[in-house]
């Protein structure tokens, strides 16, 4: 036995509850056999709508029973609804509910989109039938450039590109001029004629009369039916198992065509969360590798130092005091550490600020007392002429040993400065010599803008003072470091009797340098990944505005045929590639910021690392805070979307 196409059986609609209750359908029973035309007539107020919202499975009874086909639709999970939606209804609203954004073609294509039909497909039927509707000239136009009843032909359209069996029509006319009104109903009639089945709900009797079958309804229920009115028997063969919807590849790659266009129509707003997403990334891109370049700059730095030294200042550990002020270190305590094992040179060392002066010629420069060992411990070499030598130091002689800088502004000519004098605190000092070049360190110190002299000289001439500001010790066998640290802590302490000086190694050095380094990189990149943040706030801020905005949209597209994962997939997407296309910004922003850092002279050091990190940051962010807008947008309700203004 075959079943009715539609049959409601004391079907009611309440909305509300207790003294608020409305009985928006208050037992309706009802067949409807295929190919039927029939108008449902009523009062505003009537319960219309709501008949057809429950008819159209947007909305759900809230007693009694519905079945399409003979199936139960009560049995059917939100997706099952979709499809059964996408195949049998198509759906013509008074204010025909077309999506502004997009073209005639694009609107008539979205059912058919759901339906996983491929593009070519579908954009030949869709226009093939925008043609048959009399609008083969119209088909790029945008909603706003068509005429109400060249709008609603386009939702005529739409309701039949997946060849619905059953056309639901909602106060169709309600908005078009009689000449519209008269096309539209003349076209129903066609598609009547044509075997589809027709539901025209209406308020106008006029509109009413062109139906075989009129069913008036009267605060919720029915007062009167003229009967089945032909129609045939069976029901159309179901293909309802045949199209399952979309693939996934379709459905995601559907989403970013629709996430590009929706992006694209509100252009201004998008440039400006795309913004916040690249100021992140640019931030996190260019902070670490600003912060690497610094850890690696100091880093070098340090190391050129040479693994293998020693250093002993003044000053008990922890004591805040600059160093040259505090009188502990002698140059007794110098030789004595010079005797210990495993030291290679011992050089006293302390500095002044000094004017030298040749001829007329002033120049200021450091001057830094030493002894003969400082090549050795600090690993440089001669130039022209000798360093000074233990017999100048022993006699305390007025020579000086230049660095090329130094050498250059006092002197026309450094080679033969060599034998010359410069005076230096009003004393004459010979120039025994000048040091090979070294170059600028990491923090930009010019080395070889020094003057050297022995520091007994300085002590007696210059400093005015007996007393070292550091004694650099250089070790043989650097596997032996810590040892030769300890050794030489114990001889300074038995020495001095307290500690008041402190001992570092390179390494020691090195440690802490790179522990204070890496919480500065740390630092930067928390700053960096705070606005990361922001940018994704910023994100999910626009996507929760665009979820609002587009309710009706998201409507349109419920009762078309979008299953909820296909606009939870919509609005992931969207989100997606705003993350996406700011984090591709944002690394190559964040590069071109290195780059011009780079170019002005500082260590900038561009690993993949934080790129592909904050790439996928952003894409995170994306993800994370467009989660919550598209499950609310999926958890949308067909019927309240469609309501919404
Ligand atoms: P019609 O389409 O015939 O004008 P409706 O089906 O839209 O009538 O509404 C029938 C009744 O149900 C009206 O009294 C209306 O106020 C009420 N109603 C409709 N939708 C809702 C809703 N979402 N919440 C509460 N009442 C509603
Ligand atoms: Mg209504």
């Amino acid at each position: 036995m075959s079943h009715p196409l539609i049959k409601l059986e004391n079907v009611r609609r309440y909305y509300g509850e207790g003294d608020t209750e409305v009985r928006a359908l208050d037992g309706v029973s009802l067949r409807i056999n295929p190919g039927e035309f029939v108008a449902i007539i009523g009062q505003s107020g009537s319960g219309k709508s709501t008949l057809m919202n429950i008819l159209g499975c947007l909305d759900r009874p809230t007693d009694g029973a519905y079945t399409v086909r003979g199936e139960d639709i009560s049995k059917l999970d939100a997706d099952e609804l979709a499809s059964l939606r996408r195949e049998t209804f198509g759906f013509i609203f008074q204010r025909y509910n077309l999506l502004a954004s997009v073209s005639a073609s694009e609107n008539v294509e979205i059912p058919a989109v759901y339906a996983g039909l491929g593009q070519e497909e579908r954009r030949s039927k869709a226009r093939e039938l925008l043609a048959r509707l009399g609008l083969g000239e119209r088909t790029g136009h945008k909603p706003g450039q068509l005429s109400g009843g060249q709008q609603q032909r386009v939702a005529v359209a739409r309701a039949l590109v997946n060849d619905a069996e059953i056309i639901l029509a909602d106060e169709p006319t309600g908005a078009l001029d009689s000449g519209s009104s008269a096309e539209l109903l003349t076209l129903l009639e066609d598609l009547h004629e044509s075997g589809r089945t027709i539901i025209l709900i209406t308020h106008d009797e006029k509109v009413a009369a062109r139906a075989k079958r009129v069913i008036t309804i009267q605060d919720g229920r029915i007062l009167s039916d003229t009967g089945d009115q032909g129609g045939h028997d069976e029901a159309r063969e179901s293909y309802r198992y045949s199209r399952k919807g979309p693939s996934p590849v379709a459905q995601v790659f559907e989403a970013v065509k629709m996430a590009f266009r929706s992006l694209r129509a509100n252009l201004f707003r998008t440039a400006l969360t795309l913004l916040g997403v690249v100021i992140g990334v640019s931030a996190v891109v260019a902070m670490l590798a600003i912060g690497q370049g610094s850890q690696q700059d100091v880093m070098a730095r340090f190391e050129s130092l040479g693994p293998n030294l020693l250093f002993a200042r003044p000053g008990a550990p922890g004591q805040r005091m600059r160093g040259d002020a505090i009188a502990t270190l002698t140059l007794q305590d110098t030789e004595a550490l010079a005797e210990l094992d495993n030291i290679v040179a011992a050089v006293p060392s302390r500095s002044s600020s000094a004017t030298l002066r040749v001829g007329s010629n002033d120049v200021r420069a450091q001057v830094e007392g030493v002894s003969e060992d400082w090549p050795t411990a600090q690993n440089r070499g001669m130039k022209y002429g000798t360093f000074f030598t233990e017999d100048d130091m022993d006699r305390r002689v007025g020579v000086v040993v230049l660095g090329t800088t130094t050498a250059g502004n006092l002197f026309n000519d450094p080679q033969s400065a060599v034998g010359e004098y410069v005076f230096l605190g009003g004393a004459p000092f010979e120039v025994s010599g000048i040091l090979e070049e070294k170059g600028a360190t990491g923090w930009g110190q010019d080395q070889d803008d020094i003057a050297l002299v022995p520091i007994t000289t300085g002590m007696m001439r210059l400093f005015g003072q007996a007393y070292l500001s550091s004694i650099t010790l250089a070790v043989d066998d650097t596997d032996r470091i810590t040892e030769t640290e300890e050794a030489a802590h114990a001889l300074l302490m038995s020495r001095h009797g307290t500690e008041d000086f402190q001992l570092r190694n390179t390494a020691s050095f090195l440690k802490s340098m790179q522990e204070a380094q890496s919480s500065f990189s740390i630092l930067l990149g928390s700053v960096a990944s705070i606005s990361l943040l922001v940018g994704g706030i910023g994100v999910m801020n626009i996507m929760l505005v665009s979820v609002s905005e587009r309710t009706r949209e998201i409507g349109v597209r419920m009762a078309t045929g979008a299953r909820r994962s296909d606009i939870m997939t919509q609005f992931v997407v969207e989100a997606l590639v705003v993350g996406g296309l700011g984090g591709i910004a944002g690394v190559l922003f964040g590069l071109g910021v290195c780059f011009i850092l780079a170019e002005s002279g500082m260590t900038i050091a561009v690993t993949a690392m934080p790129a592909v990190l904050a790439f996928t940051s952003a894409l995170g962010t994306g993800l994370i805070f467009g989660l919550l807008p598209a499950r609310k947008a999926a958890r949308l309700d067909p019927v309240t979307a469609l309501a919404s203004e």
